[in-house]
């Protein structure tokens, strides 16, 4: 785009390899884009070490709020110091929605792949799902984390998705979920993903469930485009991608969001390799030219893909290639690289790329409108050291003269009263489902109080409610395991 046109991008140079991988790419990028001006700022095991939990000081916060860009290096999250990772919450305090990794064969690095065509962009929610990190021990015995799908959230990734395949001349985009098991959460993602394909009519669009799509990538990676997914899957599926094109080395990765992004290589910070100028530094570098790609600096990102893409085909690798040539150190690889500009490689086609548009934040928190809301009862999660022939009658008693009557109790998901003849194995969380006898649009407090306070007399302690409820006629959940 402009060639004198300044940008300002925070860089954060990480911890472990995270110098090194860093330095690398920031010698590329100023050869090739001289216009850039970096703010430097920290995160990670220092910053720990200074006292700061986070692992993120304020100044790193004020720096990519006035940059909005940051190249960031790997940074760890050590034992001992701080409660969280520095980096998920540098893409939570941004608003990182979505985590964008390429997945490509590249030119001179044999791998089992190798000839397939592997080229592909996995789209991975970055903020929602089981990695909102709601977490409970429910009783001392059982652990819940909560999966969180939001409309909002699938909205914002889907259209990035196809955004993304638009500015990347993509034809198809799949979504793979398990909308087959969870109906509510990874239903959400499908539904989502059906409707807002519809504005993308020039691109094609499938679902795909997501063990169906971990084996076809193993057997036909080629095949794939773009595919958009839930946090945790994109989390597997995109390492398995990586480790079909010659490994962690090769994967760079963006997080986009509305107001900031973060480009960083997908892998960590590598202790053992740190400071010993071996380590591939390819994944960093495309990050950055990612980066420049987002700024609008298409040629230096050009200039900087093919002079790398040139130097590996021209049998110039580093250590995590296996090749008959031997390996250069991580300096010598990025010289010959710089040494490269100019030059491209033969196999490999260069996409013709426009911006992409980001999504615009959607106004509101409530996507999807419904008329009519109705309560039918209640789900009260409660420990009882006991069997299901004990807790039943126990519960039927505690809904006598509260207006509610049981439906079934389940344990770990399946029905367990009325008793079924069968025996599943059983723990001390117990979902007792209460229906009430009159639904109402919301129970009165006393009601439900009333209700608690009868179940704590059977000596069943609840630890949870959740409400049953019909949005315009459509049930919120789902039936337990042989529920009829
Ligand atoms: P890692 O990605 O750091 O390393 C795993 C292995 O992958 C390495 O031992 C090495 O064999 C290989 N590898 C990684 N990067 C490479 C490169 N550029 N070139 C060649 N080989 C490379 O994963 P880990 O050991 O599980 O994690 C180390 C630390 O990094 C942990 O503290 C972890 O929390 C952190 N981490 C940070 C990020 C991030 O900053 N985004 C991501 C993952 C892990």
């Amino acid at each position: 785009m402009s060639a004198s046109k300044k940008h300002e991008i925070t860089i954060i140079y990480g911890d472990g390899i995270g110098p090194e991988v860093v330095t690398s790419t920031r010698t590329l990028i100023d050869a090739a884009c001289p216009n850039i001006v970096w703010e430097t700022a920290e995160a990670g095991a220092e910053v720990f070490k200074k006292g700061i939990a986070s692992g993120v000081p304020q100044e790193t916060i004020d720096s990519l709020n006035r940059t909005r860009v940051a190249l960031k290096g790997p940074l760890e999250t050590p034992v001992g110091f701080g409660e969280k990772s520095a980096n998920v919450t540098l893409r939570k305090l941004f608003e990182t929605f979505a985590n964008i990794r390429p997945v490509r064969e590249f030119p001179g690095v044999p791998t089992r792949f190798s000839g397939a065509g592997i080229d592909m962009v996995i789209v991975r929610e970055n903020v929602e799902d089981l990695y909102a990190g709601i977490e409970h021990m429910q009783t001392p015995d059982v652990a819940q984390c909560i999966k969180l799908i939001t409309a909002k959230g699938c909205e914002k990734i889907m259209r990035t998705a196809f955004e993304f395949a638009r500015s990347e001349g993509r034809k198809s985009v799949a979504c793979a979920t398990k909308a087959n098991i969870m109906k509510k959460t990874e239903g959400l993602v499908k539904s989502t993903f059906e409707r807002i394909a519809k504005e993308y009519p020039d691109i094609e669009s499938w679902h795909i469930i997501i063990d169906n799509c971990a084996h076809q990538l193993a057997k036909k990676p080629e095949q794939f485009d773009v595919i958009v997914t839930t946090n945790m899957n994109g989390d597997i599926i995109s390492d398995l991608g990586s480790g079909l094109i010659g490994g962690l080395g090769f994967a760079p990765g963006a997080n986009i969001g509305h107001d900031v992004a973060i480009f960083e290589a997908v892998h960590g910070s590598a202790p053992k390799y740190a400071g010993k100028d071996t380590i591939n530094p390819t994944a960093m570098i495309l990050s950055g030219v990612m980066m420049l790609r987002h700024i609008g600096e298409f040629e230096a990102a050009d200039k900087i893909e093919n002079a790398l893409l040139y130097t590996l085909e021209s049998g110039v690798h580093p250590r995590d290639v296996v090749t008959d040539t031997p390996p250069v150190g991580t300096k010598a690889f990025t010289d010959a690289i710089l040494k490269n500009f100019g030059k491209k490689p033969v196999n490999w086609k260069t996409r013709e790329r426009t911006p992409m548009k980001v999504p615009a934040r959607p106004a509101t928190t409530a996507i999807n409108k419904v008329e009519k809301r109705e309560t039918i009862g209640l789900d009260v999660f409660v420990e009882f050291d006991g069997t299901a022939a004990e807790i039943g009658p126990k519960v039927e008693a505690a809904c006598k003269g509260t207006g509610f009557k049981l439906k079934i109790v389940s344990n770990r998901g399946t029905v367990v009263y009325p008793l079924t003849g069968t025996s599943p194995d059983v723990v001390n969380q117990w979902r007792c489902r209460l229906y009430l006898e009159q639904p109402v649009v919301e129970p009165a407090m006393a009601q439900v109080n009333g209700l608690l306070e009868s179940i704590e007399g059977q000596g069943l302690r609840w630890m949870h409610i959740e409400k049953l409820c019909k949005f315009d006629g459509v049930e919120s959940f789902t039936k337990a395991q042989g529920e009829n």
